[in-house]
């Protein structure tokens, strides 16, 4: 059934949950806005390069080309029935108004809406390692998108670590693109990964290809080593070796540069401006926004999609931003296929088990916490150690997140504990002898992410309305 509505929803994040729910709404005659940060659509996965590169699906997306095409193809199908936003960073939301800043231009407006779908996808889990911040150190996500969208690398001889599905994918990407990949260095155990494998087999074509990546790389020489435990990077100017212990030895390896990360994090700002709430996700070890079966978030008009509200990949992203959209339009009336709902609630459900088996075979380093030396820098931004952290809990007596970022500044730079918050709140729960979970998490607070400092002064005016 097609109708027009006179309602505007807006979505934040056109990767492939935010483009398949604003091609929902076009189908059924609404045009919503879609904003993002990004110059063009597509998201993480299936990020676009820029307009004048010309490099084929096959080369840039390898085994998920044909869906990459799929989704650019919904996006470029839509573009002219919807509103669409590039360059865009939704930086507030406030009482059904949106803070938009349109970053070639450096200004800021405030977009209002009557039902919003936040589909704000993810980012890299960052545990850091003394000497993180040399040059030549770079997030698995960062590496990724040097190599899809600006056609470079990170360096000439790489090692990639960390624990995750993307910590294969990169490095088989990078040699795939002739960089000499040192190795592979995964904190979890292979005994993990063979527990997995039923659990995994589940979705036989994904686990598939996760065999095949690991098969390539070790056909073709790269050394893969699992159960270590970085220990730190070394380097004068920039990163020349990295050190990792296995078994109770330690290994120095030479490289220019590294990539690292440890899985995912969902970005929930925007959830925690909108006041959803948040439950503590025992799989993703994240305090994530609660969502019901179809997207609903606990706050009437505001839906979540995607990675944005835990880690559940593109396949998944794709039938929940369909989903969310198709949510919003029975909660205003619209008569909707209540068939194909339960066909994507069903697809959904099918994929959590996969999701169980991913999260046993890279489980999340615990011990982390305990192995951090006072001298590693914690809070990039504000330039906090982990032993400052420690004297802070210790002379404050302080066991929440929240307060410790108060008196120790962690989290409260630029990247406002999107990179630091994992950690920080690792270093508080084994200082204080907490679960993580009873930490808290780092409240959210705008600007979500940076922007000029006067565009604040715009936006308090209500200039930019
Ligand atoms: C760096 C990285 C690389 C990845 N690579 C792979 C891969 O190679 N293979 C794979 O299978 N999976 C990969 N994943 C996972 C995969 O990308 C996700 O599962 C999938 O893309 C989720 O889709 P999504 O629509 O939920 O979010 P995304 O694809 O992350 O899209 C979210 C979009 O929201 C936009 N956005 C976020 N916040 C704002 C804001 N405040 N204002 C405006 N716009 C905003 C972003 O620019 C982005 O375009 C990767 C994830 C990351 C983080």
């Amino acid at each position: 059934m097609r109708t027009t509505l006179a309602l505007q929803p807006v979505i934040v994040g056109a990767g492939p949950a935010g483009i398949r729910a604003a091609q929902t709404l076009a189908g059924y005659g609404i045009k919503p806005v879609l904003i993002d940060e990004a110059s063009r659509a597509g998201g993480q996965i299936y990020r676009r390069p820029p307009v004048h590169f010309k490099r084929a699906p096959e080369s840039l997306y390898g085994m998920e080309a044909s869906r990459a095409t799929a989704v650019h193809g919904a996006i470029d199908g839509v573009v002219g029935s919807i509103d669409y936003r590039p360059d865009s960073l939704a930086w507030n939301v406030q009482d059904g108004r949106l803070d938009v800043m349109h970053g070639p231009t450096q200004t800021t407006r405030t977009v209002p809406y009557r039902q919003l779908i936040v589909a704000s996808g993810a980012t890299d889990r960052v545990l850091p390692v003394p000497g993180w911040t040399l040059p030549g150190v770079y997030t698995l996500g960062g590496a990724q998108v040097a190599l899809k969208f600006q056609g470079c690398t990170i360096g000439s001889r790489v090692v990639f670590m960390g624990t995750g599905p993307l910590l294969y994918l990169v490095a088989y990407q990078y040699a795939k693109a002739g960089v000499e990949v040192a190795a592979v260095l995964d904190t979890a155990h292979f005994a993990d990964q063979l527990a997995a494998v039923p659990a995994m087999l589940t979705q036989p074509a994904v686990f598939m290809k996760g065999v095949y990546y690991v098969g390539w790389l070790r056909t073709h020489g790269v050394a893969l080593h699992s159960g270590v435990r970085p220990v730190r990077v070394l380097g004068d100017q920039r990163t020349s070796a990295v050190v990792w212990e296995q078994d109770g030895h330690e290994h120095t390896l030479d490289c220019d540069a590294i990539g690292f990360g440890y899985a995912l994090r969902s970005e929930t700002q925007l959830a925690d401006l909108l006041g959803c709430r948040f439950a503590f996700a025992p799989m993703q070890r994240a305090h994530l926004p609660e969502r019901d079966a179809v997207g609903r978030s606990s706050v009437a008009g505001v839906y979540l999609a995607g990675d944005g509200a835990g880690i559940m990949g593109a396949d998944a992203a794709e039938w929940a931003g369909e989903l969310a959209a198709l949510s919003l339009l029975a909660d205003e009336g619209v008569h909707i296929d209540a068939d194909r709902v339960r066909k994507l609630e069903r697809k959904l459900a099918k994929l959590s088990r996969f999701r169980e088996g991913l999260e046993r075979a890279f489980p999340f380093p615990q011990d982390w916490a305990a192995h951090a030396p006072d001298e590693l820098v914690v809070c990039r931004c504000e330039n906090v150690t982990a032993g400052e952290l420690r004297q802070t809990i210790h002379d404050s007596g302080a066991d929440e997140l929240n307060r410790l970022k108060a008196l120790s500044r962690v989290g409260m730079g630029r990247c406002q504990g999107r990179m630091c918050g994992v950690a920080a709140a690792e270093i508080l729960a084994h200082a204080v002898g907490k679960p993580v979970q009873l930490v808290g998490r780092l409240r959210g607070q705008a600007p979500i992410k940076p922007i000029p400092i006067h565009l604040l002064h715009v936006a308090s005016e209500g200039a930019g309305a």
